[in-house]
């Protein structure tokens, strides 16, 4: 009945329009084929993941026959060669339609996006970047293969994800490549993922643990010493099955890694846009609540009745309030995401905090003014909304940039040159 309106509000244009935003056409390709994706495929199995806590393991299988589990490796390699900002927009979008799948894409995609154009663009010598070229075209067979699925297990309940201390999970160098032991919280895919790709401290003999020696390896999830433990029951973000990852004493080969000895902490140092990569889901979930309210306003919420409740001011301003946040949040981050690069300028850094605080703080504000615009029927379990509400809560909390932790950095770098110190 809706569809065939043409005056219907379009609740699933793109987020981003190509021309608006001087998109080319293989990025709005891309873009186009995740929104489609995500509203074809997402969308109806969404609510089932969220009530029952459970990994959507056939969204992923799905998004390997579409080739989006390899969206950033490079085209010469088979991949879709989608750069950082490509990535980001495709999603935001994924975002609207399933926070949870989005969420959990993003770490799988950040083990092809870190390692292929992001580490190109770090110094490496000769030698180091042919072994890192050998060992990431592994990586890719397997995903373009076989549709493996790769995890980004990094939490580990203390300050080492915050990225001011070591990882406590180490890796110590044998023949042939590590023994790895550890734990992991909040382990997004656990029990689903081929492959967790951690961060731990490689660690010889006495040598004191230290940042500069962190590691990104692939543990493969079948190895011995692995498993997976605890129950999973949040707010919000239900379907990532974010549970604990155990790691004892397990064996894990030189090709494994990642990123060559000590690249990411040049990558943490040197692309701090990396850690960016939490925020699209979130943009995608502002933009979701938002489309929700002027669709159910407007009466054309399938599933509801056509009850119309646009006429009341108080909503009209509600709406335009929400509309003017979601200007902002999307200004402020499509420029963020567009900037992102090795070596950025201290301004470009301050905003990149600041794109992040504002799309992590904005996205739930949004939601929770959606849900007292909309109504008590709104936040049935029959309807999105609720569930964009909860998991939408969670975007302040994600490591390394927590909501706090980025007001904390603002402050000091904006007030403190680097090594500047008070008497
Ligand atoms: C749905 C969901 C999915 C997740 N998926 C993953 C995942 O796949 N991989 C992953 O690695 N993590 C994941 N996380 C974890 C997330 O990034 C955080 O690590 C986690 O929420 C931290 O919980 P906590 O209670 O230990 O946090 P907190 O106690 O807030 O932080 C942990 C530590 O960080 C430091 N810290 C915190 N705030 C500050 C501050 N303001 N200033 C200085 N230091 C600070 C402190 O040392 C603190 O003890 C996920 C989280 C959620 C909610």
């Amino acid at each position: 009945m809706h569809a065939a309106d043409p005056d219907r509000h379009d609740a699933d244009a793109p987020m981003f329009a190509a021309d608006a935003f001087r998109l080319t056409d293989s990025q709005a390709e891309l873009i186009g084929k995740a929104r489609r994706f995500g509203k074809r495929v997402l969308a109806p199995r969404a609510a089932e993941h969220d009530r029952n806590a459970t990994f959507p393991i056939e969204n992923f299988r799905d998004m390997h026959g579409e080739g989006l589990l390899s969206i950033c490796i490079p085209r010469s390699e088979g991949g879709g060669g989608a750069d950082f900002q490509t990535y980001c927009l495709a999603a935001a979008e994924l975002g609207r339609y399933c926070g949870a799948t989005a969420l959990s894409w993003n770490m799988h995609v950040c083990s092809t996006l870190w390692s292929g154009p992001l580490a190109d663009d770090l110094p490496m010598s000769a030698e180091e970047r042919a072994g890192h070229e050998t060992r990431r075209h592994k990586h890719y067979r397997r995903i373009l293969d076989d549709g493996a699925i790769y995890a980004q297990p990094f939490s580990e309940g203390g300050a080492a994800a915050a990225g001011t201390v070591a990882f406590g999970t180490e890796a110590r160098p044998v023949d042939g490549g590590f023994v790895v032991s550890g734990k992991k919280i909040f382990a997004s895919l656990s029990g689903a993922a081929d492959y967790y790709g951690i961060l731990c401290t490689e660690r010889s003999g006495d040598d004191a643990a230290s940042r500069r020696n962190t590691l990104y390896l692939a543990v493969p999830a079948k190895a011995a010493g692995v498993s997976v433990v605890g129950d999973w029951d949040p707010l919000g973000m239900r379907g990532t099955v974010s549970r604990t990852l155990l790691l004892k004493d397990v064996f894990v080969a030189e090709d494994e890694m990642l990123m060559p000895h000590g690249v990411y902490f040049q990558a943490a140092t040197r692309w701090p846009h990396m850690f960016l990569t939490l925020s699209p889901t979130y943009m995608g979930l502002a933009q979701a609540a938002y489309d929700f309210t002027v669709a159910y306003l407007r009466g054309e919420m399938p599933g509801t009745p056509p009850v119309k409740r646009r006429m009341f001011p108080t909503k009209q301003i509600a709406v335009a309030e929400m509309r003017v946040t979601l200007e902002q949040t999307k200004a402020l981050w499509f420029q963020a995401i567009t900037e992102a690069r090795a070596n950025p300028t201290k301004e470009q850094v301050l905003r990149a905090y600041a794109a992040q605080h504002t799309v992590m703080e904005n996205a739930n504000a949004i939601a929770a003014k959606a849900i007292r615009t909309c109504g008590g029927q709104a936040m049935l379990k029959s309807l999105a909304l609720e569930r964009i509400y909860r998991d939408s809560r969670c975007g302040s909390l994600m490591l390394p940039w927590t909501a706090e932790i980025c007001l904390d950095r603002l402050g000091r770098e904006t007030l403190y040159e680097p090594g500047e110190k008070d008497e």
